[in-house]
């Protein structure tokens, strides 16, 4: 039977700031009288614009399953448009495979009888949009198209005539601040083979960050939206022994404005440092 422990959890939390309009789509507003084209995703509470946490998680995948060079194997929609990711369908593979280990993989009798397949190592929380950054009360001050977004008009145009048609979508204006955003990942040792690859293959959900600073989140993204950038970073580690109440604090691997002020090539260091056994 497979014995698995968790020597511990790195804790990343920040903002993230809309550089850059931001679309994530939400329910069609089809059924709203006057509702437009492209709404995006709300609170349904505080009607406040967020971000999933699957969106950025998703996103983040993608970026590092294609710096990878992984195969887009699986089709998980027929229909058009195809929908094509990656997922090891080999345990060896899957084994070398950061992708799929930090992110996970589906169960499934598929995967039945693989007896090295850990949880995947990532979690990452919805990100509303901050209660306390000066950006979000100015926004709340600003006579805005739709409470906190602005519906901005596209044109399809024929290239002989010039007759446009017209679209409109709705965005997230530049600026908004997200926070805090916190992803977690966790450091499972199974069977007693301890967690190298699970430390080596931290500095991928970092990549993963900064290849998305470089991408877009959301849609519209080579149409100019979707462009953020990670602030106020800090990375912590909580060991075993803090969840025992053996220390009280959590150990800083890194705080930074921004992902190049991390210092990301150390962290395994001191988590190694830090796990207390
Ligand atoms: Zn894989």
């Amino acid at each position: 039977m497979p014995n698995l422990m968790l020597k511990g959890k790195v804790i990343i939390t920040g903002a993230i700031e809309a550089v850059t309009g931001l679309h994530i789509g939400g329910a069609a507003a089809g059924l709203d009288i006057g509702g437009i084209d492209n709404p995006v995703i709300r609170h349904p509470v505080t009607r406040e614009p967020y971000i999933p946490g699957s969106s950025l998680r998703g996103k983040m995948r993608s970026l590092l399953d294609k710096h990878l060079g992984l195969e887009a194997n699986k089709l998980i929609q027929r229909w058009k448009p195809a929908v094509r990711l990656h997922e090891c369908d080999d345990e060896e593979k899957y084994l070398q495979c950061p992708a799929c280990q930090i992110f996970g993989v589906t169960p499934g009798d598929q995967r039945r009888d693989w007896n090295r397949l850990k949880p995947s190592r990532l979690i990452v929380r919805d990100v509303l949009l901050s209660q306390t950054h000066e950006a979000t009360r100015r926004l709340r001050e600003a006579k805005t198209d739709l409470p906190f977004t602005e519906v901005k008009w596209e044109a399809a145009i024929d290239r002989i005539t010039a007759a446009a048609v017209p679209r409109q979508n709705e965005r997230v204006p530049a600026g908004a601040v997200f926070s805090p955003f916190e992803m977690v990942y966790n450091l499972f040792d199974l069977n007693g083979t301890g967690i190298d690859n699970d430390i080596r293959w931290l500095t991928h959900l970092f990549k993963a960050m900064e290849l998305l600073e470089d991408d877009y989140l959301g849609g519209y993204g080579s149409r100019g939206a979707g462009k953020i950038a990670f602030r106020e970073l800090k990375v912590l580690f909580k060991s075993r022994a803090y969840y025992e109440g053996e220390i009280s604090e959590p150990v800083v691997l890194g705080e930074g404005n921004t992902l190049r002020d991390l210092n990301v090539s150390q962290f395994g260091e001191k988590i190694r440092q830090n796990l207390g056994d």
